[in-house]
């Protein structure tokens, strides 16, 4: 676990160097929330000036993580779990309605009522769930069953909501709204490698913004340049077990609560709406390349699948943003 956050980290100073080698003036933090190694940096600023935009921002994403988080008992998300029906937030019934939406697009591959099986795994504790286990809890996972009734949100049939494939997306769109407000114009925010890119370097060019590559934890896919955008990679290796003589992933396909198997080893997606970019990393994953560029291309947003056998496909947009493989 210390390893892989490590290499998280380095990742993420890889994407950053990548950026703004020759930037005059930033200032950035790096925690870890969400599960995850955070860092942002804002561009044209000194440290000292940056520092309430940068508390603004951890601030922030602690307050959408006690909302969203599946892990804390008294976040809405688990308390809407375990009561199957409770008042939520105006900022969460919003994600519960995007969600759904990306559910019926993608056919259910991505499905934010797959809770009761993901809960199953633990990916830091090593734990993979047995298959009567799995059986049992994929009875409740159908985005159907999500009930949205203004105000309040009912989950049927013992539903569970798993907000971690959206909410980083979710949140990173947060924080960029609230950039002018903060008299930030350039940013990266990188949310354990869900990224925006906001505003262009303080040079005027875009941002070049490393992909991780899903086959070295310590190396790059390739670069690629982005202004008032965002890129968010679900890959095989971002969290995994090994046990049984083989390797369990977390992006599982709710149709057999098991880790998809598609022939993608990662999938990058590039949207303005990086709860957009999420969403549909994690349903491209699932779907494979030929269905993923459909819905890729359905939902106007721009993809890059690297495929377990080494080759990489992308859409017709992603050469105007520059991508070059590492
Ligand atoms: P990461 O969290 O590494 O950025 P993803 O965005 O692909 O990766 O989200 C994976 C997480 O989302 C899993 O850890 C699990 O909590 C949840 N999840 C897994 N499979 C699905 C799915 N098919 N639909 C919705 N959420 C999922
Ligand atoms: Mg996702």
């Amino acid at each position: 676990m210390i390893k892989k956050a490590l290499s998280l980290y380095m990742a993420l100073a890889l994407c950053m160097a990548a950026g703004c080698a020759s930037a005059p003036e930033k200032a950035e933090r790096v925690g870890f929330a969400l599960d995850t190694p955070v860092l942002i940096t804002i561009y044209g600023q000194s440290d000292s000036e940056a520092q309430p935009a940068l508390d603004a921002c951890f601030a922030m994403i602690e307050s959408y993580e006690k909302m969203w988080s599946r892990t804390r008992p008294s976040s809405e998300i688990s308390r809407l779990n375990a009561a199957g029906r409770a008042p939520v937030d105006i900022a969460t019934a919003e994600l519960i309605r995007e969600a759904v939406r990306i559910s019926k697009a993608s056919d259910g591959a991505f499905d934010i009522t797959i809770g009761g099986v993901s809960a199953l795994w633990d990916f830091n504790k090593k734990r993979v769930p047995n298959g009567n286990e799995i059986e049992k809890e994929l009875a409740s996972v159908d985005f159907r069953n999500i009930m949205d009734e203004g105000d309040y949100i009912a989950l049927l049939n013992g539903a569970r909501l798993d907000m971690g494939a959206i909410a980083k997306g979710a949140i990173a769109d947060a924080l960029v709204s609230a950039l002018p407000g903060l008299s930030v114009e350039s940013a990266v925010i990188n949310l354990g490698g869900n990224v925006y890119a906001h505003g262009k370097r303080p040079d005027g060019k875009p941002f070049s913004i490393g992909i991780r590559s899903p086959w070295d934890d310590n190396a790059m896919l390739g670069t690629i340049e982005l202004s008032d955008l965002s890129i968010v990679t679900s890959g095989a290796s971002e969290r995994g077990i090994e046990a049984n003589g083989r390797y369990y992933h977390h992006i599982l396909d709710p149709k057999t609560g098991w880790p998809a198997e598609t022939g993608v080893a990662s999938v990058s997606v590039i949207s303005e709406s990086s709860t957009k970019a999420d969403a549909l990393s994690t349903a491209l994953f699932i779907l494979g390349p030929e269905k993923g560029m459909e819905l890729a291309e359905k939902e106007g947003v721009e993809a890059i699948f690297a495929l377990k056998s080494g080759e990489i496909l992308q859409t017709p947009g992603v050469a105007a943003l520059n991508f070059k493989t590492a």
